[in-house]
Formats: C-alpha cells, structure tokens, sequence
C-alpha cells in the first residue's frame, strides 16, 4: 500500500511535535500579517480586546472567538464593493491587483461570495497540493483527466491549474453541458483519469449503456477523484462506483482556508489525509457547534471544523465558523500509514439533533444503519416533532428493513441496531419499521428529516 505523505518534504521528516511547532510559527506569522494588512482584521481584534501579539501558541488561538463567518464574509464583500469597487472583502490582505483567481462556491443561496479569492502564492500552494494527489493517484504526465464540474467562477476551477502543473491535461467539460456531452468528449480524449461529484459518478454508470451502449469500465480509466457530497465514505457506495469503474476512488476535500486532503489507495475508507498540515490549521481546531466553545482533538473526536489559514497572501481565514461537522482521526491510518490527520465529512451543524444533551449527526446514524444492509435497505427518516435542533427523547427513526427480511427477526434485528447506536452516536431512538420501497428513495447522501411539526 503507498502511504500518502505530506506535499512538503521538508515535514515527511518532521516528529510531530516539531509540525505542531511549525504550524504554531506559521499561525502567528499569519495572524500578524491579517492584521498588518486588514481593516477587518484590526477591527475584529478590537472588537475582541486582543492584540494580536498577545496571541503566542496555536492553544492562545483556539480559544478566541469565531471571528468570521458567511454572513459576515457577505457584509465585508459588500463594504469593499461599496469602499474599493472589488468584491473580494475588506479581509482581503493583498492589493487588489495582486489577486490571479477568484471563484465561489456554487449552489449556495443569496449573493456569491468570493471566497476563493487566491494571489498567485496561494494558487501555487493549492496546485502543489493537487499535483501530488495526481500523483498519488498514478495519473502522470502525458494523462488526460475528464473533469467534470462547474466552470469558470465557482470553487472547483482552481484545481485546474494543479492539475495542468502535474503535467496533465484536463479535459474540462462543464458538468451543464449535460451527460451526453460529457460521454462524448470522453469517448473522443480517452481520459486515464475523471474528476467528478460521486452523484455523477453514479450517474453516468446508468446513463452509459443507454446513451453510449458502453459500460462505465469500457472508459479504462485508472484513477476517479470525487469531492463535494458524504458518499465514498459509505462503503457500499464506494463498492459500487469502484466496482462500476473498475478502477480507485479518492475522495478528496478542499476547504476554504487553502487545505487540501484526500483517501489512500486502501479498500477501505479511512477519511481524507490532511497532506497540507502547513497551509492550514484544518482539521486542529473543533468546535462544539451549539457553544462554539473549543473541543480537544483526541481520536475520533467530531465536531464543527473552525478554518484558519496559515499561508495566504490574498484572503486569509481566521476562525472562520464553517458549519461543516467532521470527526478527526488521529492515529497512524491502518491503510497506508500515513501519520498526519484525517478527517471523514459527518454533515452539516445545521442538521445537528441535541437529544439529552449530546449531538447527534442524521447522518452518523444513517452509517451505523447502513452496516445492516442487506437486512435493511438503508432508508431512513428521523421523525421530528419540534423544531430542531433540540429532541425530547426518545429520537424516533424509520427504518426500512431488508427485502426478504421475515418479520419474526425485526425485534432482534431492532435490538442490535439500538445496540450499536447506543455505542456509537450514544443515542438510544426508537425504530419505526416500514416495509422495504415505502419510504421514498432520497437522492441525497444524508437522511431526509420528517417534520411533524409547523415551522
Ligand atoms: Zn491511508
């Protein structure tokens, strides 16, 4: 098994303590230079009653506020666009004219924010980061790789440039331009290697044989990167495009703050391998999502991921409350043995249940679930009768049992699910069972909630 290592050299011969130290010099040599270069900064430290050189271990930091989030990304977007006539925010640390690439997120409601608003420093960095996963992935110079998502403006075209440094030519067909065009721009290119979402991924193994009469293994590709949905960390969907593409799936994220992490080449899923310990504090700082008081990373700890960057010229993020629920795996990956962090995406905090005082994820239950299959379908509604995120207990869950399930099993069936809940999400619900093909399919990778309540 190839062990992922870090895109830094100079850290793959680093003892832990010594990454913590550099990351730790690397945080506050950001944390002045924000502030140096910043209005939004100065103020936000005012507002706070902390001057930055008060700041002195990556500790000190953590226990600061979350100083930034959407909406206010929004309102200082909106304040540069009014002060300076750029979009790009009044934490934006570089002169406008410095800025090589810009883009947002796609699919998020309101006004666009620029979040990915990169000097060419930071590009440099991110493609550093995407030519090793290339690499990783076996895809070498000369490859073609079909890349399949939204263009132009929005957050997925800044890996481009990484993947072109890595020698390799994207065959960048946006995902709008629909199915058919895609299928026949790969037929055409003959790409070794795809860049897609898993739902596309899944897709098109439907779509190939009616549109191409070809199977989604005729393409011989080698390597298939997915990110943006919780899907390869579910084993049977895994299974099943890997086993449709006869080839590797990576699951790779890339959050704001100027990380970039991604799975081994193992059968089993152990998270996203944070190979850019030094461009970002992600995944080290966690925060109860109700509190926004910090959690203490330990192994298999979960929380809400707080982003700060450590290595941004253009906007840099510090604290920046994401929303996103990850769990940080700490130890050495029984795959490859990669010794840095990893992380595996539970959700998102606003679908986080407080039953009894703990946190539970929908989708941390539809996992444990999902590990009874084929016994159930893995379908799943968690019935709601006032609005979340707080539960009276006891959390009620429908469950679909398994086709050809005899009814005489489901009490034992429901005592081991419960069992296994109760270890695992530490929330003891009660199973409604419904016959398999009566809850309606959700296409969506986390558990569709019924509301039985007036919002
Ligand atoms: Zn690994």
């Amino acid at each position: 098994m190839r062990k992922i290592r870090y895109v830094t050299n100079q850290l793959n011969t680093m003892s832990h303590d010594e990454i913590i130290q550099y990351r730790e010099t690397k945080l506050l040599n950001q944390v002045k230079y924000s502030y140096r270069n910043s209005e939004f900064y100065q103020k936000k430290f005012k507002e706070i009653g902390v001057q930055p050189q008060e700041i002195r271990s990556i500790d000190d930091f953590r226990k600061l506020p979350i100083l930034m989030d959407k909406e206010q990304e929004r309102q200082s977007q909106a304040e540069s666009m009014e002060r300076f006539g750029h979009p790009f925010g009044m934490h934006l640390c570089c002169s406008p004219d410095d800025v090589v690439m810009t883009a947002t997120t796609s699919g998020t409601t309101g006004i666009p924010t620029f979040t990915y608003t990169l000097a060419q420093h930071d590009l440099n960095n991110i493609s550093s980061a995407v030519s090793y996963m290339m690499e990783y992935g076996r895809v070498s110079p000369g490859d073609r790789l079909l890349f399949n998502h939204a263009l132009g403006i929005y957050a997925t075209s800044a890996v481009l440039p990484g993947i072109r440094k890595a020698g390799v030519l994207p065959i960048d067909v946006d995902v709008r331009a629909g199915t058919a065009a895609i299928l026949q721009y790969a037929k055409l290119t003959k790409p070794t290697a795809a860049m897609m979402t898993p739902s596309l991924a899944e897709h098109l193994i439907q779509k190939s044989p009616e549109i191409s009469g070809t199977e989604v293994r005729d393409l011989q590709l080698s390597a298939l990167f997915t990110v943006g949905e919780i899907a390869i960390g579910i084993p049977e969907v895994k299974q099943k495009i890997e086993d449709a593409y006869n080839c590797r799936v990576y699951d790779w994220i890339g959050p704001l703050a100027g990380t970039l992490a991604f799975s081994c080449d193992s059968d089993e899923y152990h998270g996203m391998h944070c190979v850019t310990p030094d461009f970002d504090l992600y995944p080290y700082d966690l925060v109860d999502p109700e509190t926004k008081k910090p959690i203490d990373i330990v192994d298999g700890v979960i929380g809400e991921a707080v982003y700060s960057s450590l290595d941004k010229k253009a906007v840099p993020m510090l604290r920046m409350g994401s929303g996103d629920i990850v769990q940080v795996l700490t130890k050495e990956c029984p795959g490859c043995g990669f010794k840095g962090l990893r992380v595996k995406v539970i959700g998102r905090s606003d679908d986080m249940l407080i039953v009894k005082g703990v946190n539970v994820y929908p989708a941390a239950i539809k996992k444990v679930i999902n590990t009874f299959i084929p016994e159930v379908t893995g379908e799943i509604r968690i019935v709601l009768e006032q609005a979340p995120p707080r539960v009276e207990p006891p959390l009620k869950v429908k469950v679909e049992y398994g086709y050809g399930v005899d009814s005489g099993r489901l009490p034992y069936l429901e005592e081991i699910i419960k069992r296994a809940l109760s270890q695992e999400v530490r929330v003891n619900p009660e199973i409604i069972w419904c016959s398999p093909g009566t809850l309606e399919k959700s296409l969506a990778k986390t558990p569709v909630f019924e509301k039985n309540y007036h919002a």
